[in-house]
């Protein structure tokens, strides 16, 4: 999952982005406006986290240009002012919550995720299941055949892109830019050691293997046709 950060202090963008990075998401920080918008309207993003006040454009109007263009993705506020017009504001603008500096990043993540949820209701609920294995997104836990297994923040994020896209043929590139925040480089075997190691966790165990590799192509997890 892949979040947008637009935030002008430095500590603050860093802190997020680094917290942010521990959970296992993958995260790029703006620091004024216009450039917040360009990427919110240039790259897929899953949320943002936007400051209000920013140098360049505010935070409302990065939201409203981000809105008009189409862009859906939830949008967490962050703003030192407590003031109730300021929350309505962004409400009414199409923010999705509300932060007031300071926070604590333990709430800021409760709420990431929250919002993350409602955003995939429809496609996915917060449980997701392939076959007997099933990925929890509020509790961050994995089950299969009632056993549980224990992941990395990493193999736990590489494992909810593959079960959200189960059935799907996920090239190297598309895994290196959604889970690793890095471009695909064919000399880097890291995608390949962590699935590696999400396998011995997921399968080895197990008699039906769900993930599969396809030479050239990259991973797949699905359930094998009965
Ligand atoms: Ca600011």
């Amino acid at each position: 999952m892949k979040i947008l950060i637009i935030e002008d202090e430095p500590k603050t963008g860093k802190y997020l982005r680094r917290g942010l990075a521990e959970a296992g998401f993958v995260a790029d920080v703006a620091t004024d406006g216009r450039d917040g918008l360009h990427l919110a309207l240039t790259e897929n993003y899953d949320l943002a986290v936007l400051d209000v006040m920013l140098p360049g454009i505010d935070g409302w109007e990065v939201l409203r240009e981000m809105r008009r263009a189409g862009r859906q993705f939830p949008v967490l506020f962050l703003t030192a002012r407590d003031q109730v017009d300021d929350r309505v504001k962004g409400l009414e603008l199409g923010a999705d919550d509300y932060l007031v500096k300071p926070f604590a990043f333990s709430e800021l993540l409760a709420r990431v995720r929250t919002l993350l949820r409602r955003g995939n209701v429809g496609q996915a609920s917060e449980n997701l299941k392939v076959a007997d294995l099933e990925l929890n997104l509020l509790r961050r836990r994995i089950m299969r055949a009632g056993k549980r297994i224990n992941l990395t923040a990493k193999e736990f994020a590489l494992l909810e892109l593959m079960m959200r896209r189960h059935g799907e043929v996920l090239p190297r590139s598309l895994i290196a830019s959604q889970v690793w925040d890095m471009n695909f480089d064919s000399d880097t075997n890291v995608i390949d050691v962590a699935v590696r190691r999400l396998r011995a966790k997921i399968d080895d165990d197990f008699d039906i293997k769900l993930i599969r590799t396809l030479r050239g192509m990259g991973y797949i997890l699905e359930a094998p046709e009965p």
